[in-house]
């Protein structure tokens, strides 16, 4: 079903077809297809031929397996309703109260909006300008600027691709979804202590999660570029099956535009780029080994400072995780456990490992061995985020345990640098070039020196 497209020119690579509602077919939509209707991998770098996909299905690469293009029904109009209803519920979300706590008669309710607010008075502004950004700011901003995208507004041209470059770069940041785990797993961690309950502001927040998670999916980038400018036109043909560095040519991460391999800046989002990331391996090596000094006094730190009648306690994370466990919050622990312990170091190791085997010293053991890497770098580029819950449960605890002498929870130093922590692991995982791991295959294959780095 797929060839490794990259050993022979005469078999062009076939497009494995992931049916979706094929009774939808119809011949309405999409503009002309990709450059030629060719495409380079981001993840493998292989040029491959896209088919003219049927509106509800998608064309993922022969070789490791990337979505390379989904043919939405009604492409632009689509993600626009998401957007725009992602920014209404958004609106809402801020309105009203979010959550409210009683103990012993004392009753608090916040707004989403006050919870940086308590840090910024706690004297943690980094953090609360962290919960800003990830959680309001740039939500709010790629919701605008799908909606202005998609719905092909006259701008300025420079708008348009600043706004464009900002949605490619800023889509990994966006952590709306990770903040409403924090806010559950804070909910169950507060149930020994009181009563907890939900504002009106609850469900509109739970639905803007939603609906900008759909609007970031149904946006076809290649679409969305098209309607900015079209990609500029190329001077050689592209050769389906081989890779695009062995034809001289590369991709531009930011707008898909097929560029010749030594032009720096692509002419259309005039984002620099390279044939393989520069030195990826050494940055990747050196913000792990920056992330794994910081680890060691995040994790023995306190996070925060639990005030019960007076008394201040201070926990770490694992303390936290063994408090929990001991109180019967068997899953909330363990969430805790996998989201702050066990991803953080595992992907620390992942990535180290991934290093090791890109850089041409691990042993080759056929395609599958490169197809087992592949979907380790897939995995850690999904979950390195999710570390973040952690960080979101302190601000909403201490956002909302404000009962005075009764009982004060503060964020502490560790929560600031576990932040950090996954920041660094996450930009280290976007140094990481993942097609050095299909160059050793090809250089074994044609039998040339090692170029992976
Ligand atoms: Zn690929
Ligand atoms: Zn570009």
């Amino acid at each position: 079903m797929c060839k490794d497209a990259s050993c022979s020119h005469a078999s062009l690579p076939q497009i494995k077809m992931i049916a979706g509602h094929p009774e939808k077919q119809t011949d309405a939509g999409r503009a002309p297809s990709e450059t030629d209707g060719v495409m380079l991998c981001p993840q493998c770098d292989l040029m491959v031929t896209l088919p003219d996909v049927a509106e509800g299905d998608k064309a993922v690469c022969p070789r490791c397996y990337t979505t390379l293009s989904t043919r939405w029904v009604e492409p632009c109009l689509q993600p626009v309703c998401y957007a725009v209803s992602a920014l209404v519920m958004m609106v809402f979300a801020n309105l009203f109260p979010f959550i409210n706590m009683r103990v012993s008669g004392i009753y608090n309710q916040i707004r989403l909006i006050e919870i940086p607010q308590a840090m910024m008075n706690d004297d943690y502004s980094s953090l609360a300008y962290l919960f800003l950004i990830f959680v309001q700011l740039i939500p709010a901003f790629c919701m605008v600027a799908i909606i202005l995208l998609c719905l092909n507004v006259p701008l300025p041209y420079r708008l348009k691709v600043i706004m464009g470059r900002v949605i490619y770069l800023a889509k990994a940041w966006c952590m709306v979804e990770i903040f409403l785990v924090g806010v559950l797993v804070s909910f169950v961690k507060l149930m020994a202590y009181g009563n907890i309950g939900i504002g009106l502001s609850f469900v509109p927040y739970c639905l803007f999660c939603l609906l900008q998670v759909r609007a970031f999916q149904c946006t076809d980038r290649y679409l969305f570029w098209q309607n900015i400018r079209p990609a500029p036109a190329l001077t050689k043909t592209p050769k389906p099956g081989v890779s695009g560095k062995d034809q001289g040519l590369r991709l531009c991460p930011c707008c898909t535009a097929i560029l010749p391999a030594d032009l720096k800046e692509c002419p259309r989002c005039h984002t620099v780029g390279y044939v393989r990331k520069p030195n990826s391996l050494q940055w990747t090596i050196a913000l792990l080994v920056t992330s794994i000094m910081l680890y060691i006094p995040a994790n023995i730190l306190p996070i925060m400072v639990t005030e019960v009648l007076g008394n201040p306690m201070a926990s770490n994370i694992m303390s936290g995780v063994i408090l929990l466990w001991e109180d019967g919050s068997y899953p909330v622990s363990l969430v805790i456990f996998i989201a702050s312990i066990m991803v953080p170091t595992l992907k620390i190791l992942a990535i180290l490992w991934l290093c090791y085997d890109a850089s041409g010293k691990g042993a080759i053991k056929g395609r599958q061995d490169r197809e087992r890497m592949h979907v380790i770098y897939e995995i850690v580029e999904f979950v390195g985020r999710w570390s973040m819950i952690d960080v979101f449960v302190i601000g909403v605890l201490s956002a909302l345990v404000r009962m005075g002498r009764l009982m004060s929870i503060y964020p502490d130093i560790g929560a600031l640098l576990f932040a950090v922590v996954v920041i660094l692991t996450m930009i280290a995982a976007m140094m990481f070039d993942p097609r050095l791991l299909w160059d050793r295959k090809q250089t074994i294959t044609n039998k040339e020196p090692d170029s992976a780095e």
